[in-house]
């Protein structure tokens, strides 16, 4: 049996530890203040969706407010949101799921029946992997300083052009609320980032990057000066080309130039967001494209960034070219069959010389569009 009186303590604590008043609770669940009133002094239970959505708020789990268990007590160590974790890690080995081990000196191993083990380090689950060799930007920033520093720093102009991404993300994010999300190949979190301020339903959201370095960060900079309550972050040091991750799990893939940075394994990585996507949900992402393989501009840049590049690159980059018409096959190939691009701004025209203007970040002059692909089973 409930105590619906001992319910009622405990929910006026964790509102509390919070600094929340009644009616600021309320706002957040959607309730009205006289229904948080009615929990606190007993005289009623709140329903399983918002007792859900209380333990999201509060970051405790049901159990803790329905029967005092302090599986998540402050004493223990360990942030609740490993936990949640076991519903959705398998082995990257042999894909048998795991579970968290906690060990007597504290240290937090995830584990699988064939004894895989991967430790927690930093609050991050390292699967040992490493940035793609040669490349390894993660170098660029030395410390969390630098780190912080570039969160803060303005975009490249040529990247910012045409419409605001982040409301063409936001307008679809909010339309969909999805409780699970996973960020694939997420390096600092850039566009997530804006979306993660305005989140205001509960949701856990899955950050994944070859890096072990940037996501320690990461979680530093999601979990202090950029907060939002309603936001549980994950963060999983793997290969987004094989996702450590349930089949089927999760509510939205959301990339931000993340498939491609993945390079040679850009094909992998997408098809591994069809795999844990639930059927009938979307992966939202950006993409740079050239316009079409038929236009003179895109042909004209093209040639121009192919002769400015060694043998090697060259190989690379003619992958890299893709326009829409091809963008929109690989979706369909993926499993996603419906697809909706937006076009965020187009290319720049090319210039009238023999020499290609950009050093580095060679994508400046490409088009830009969002894509929405939507996974149906065939
Ligand atoms: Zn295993």
């Amino acid at each position: 049996m409930i105590d619906k009186l001992e319910v009622g303590k405990r929910i006026n604590n964790l509102r509390n530890n919070l600094n929340y008043s009644q009616a600021e609770l309320a706002e957040k669940l959607a309730v009205s203040t006289q229904a948080v009133s009615k929990w606190e002094t007993g005289a009623s239970l709140p329903d399983v969706e918002i007792l859900l959505n209380i333990s999201w708020i509060c970051n405790t789990s049901i159990n803790a407010i329905l029967e005092g268990d302090n599986f998540f007590d402050e004493n223990i160590n360990i942030d609740r949101d490993l936990f949640h974790l076991n519903k959705f890690l398998i082995c990257p080995k042999c894909k048998k799921q795991m579970k968290l081990n906690i060990q007597k000196n504290d240290t937090l191993i995830y584990e699988c029946d064939n004894n895989h083990q991967y430790y927690v380090v930093d609050g991050v689950v390292d699967f040992r992997t490493r940035e793609i060799p040669g490349e390894q930007w993660s170098l660029s920033y030395r410390n969390y300083e630098e780190y912080l520093h570039e969160q803060y720093w303005p975009c490249n102009p040529n990247y910012n052009r045409g419409i605001n991404q982040s409301e063409v993300i936001w307008e679809k994010i909010s339309e969909l609320r999805p409780r699970v999300i996973l960020d694939i190949a997420c390096g600092t979190g850039q566009g997530i980032k804006h979306q993660i301020k305005r989140i205001n339903w509960p949701v856990t959201i899955i950050m994944v990057d070859l890096s072990h370095r940037i996501l320690k960060w990461n979680k530093i900079f999601y979990s202090t000066e950029w907060k939002n309550p309603y936001v549980e972050m994950i963060y999983l040091a793997c290969d987004g080309a094989n996702l450590p991750i349930l089949s089927e799990s999760v509510d939205l893939v959301f990339s931000y130039s993340g498939y491609e940075s993945m390079q040679a394994k850009m094909f992998d990585g997408f098809r591994e967001a069809n795999r844990v996507l639930k059927n009938e949900k979307h992966t939202i992402y950006n993409k740079s494209v050239i316009e079409s393989f038929e236009s003179k501009n895109s042909k004209k840049w093209m040639n121009l960034l192919l002769s400015s590049v060694n043998e090697e690159e060259k190989v690379w980059w003619k992958c890299e070219f893709i326009d829409i018409e091809r963008w929109l096959n690989i979706c369909t190939t993926s499993g996603f069959l419906e697809n909706k691009s937006i076009q965020i701004y187009g290319e720049l025209p090319a210039p009238d010389c023999d020499t290609f203007p950009f050093e580095n970040e060679m994508a400046q002059w490409m088009a830009e569009y969002i894509f929405i692909s939507k996974k149906l089973r065939a």
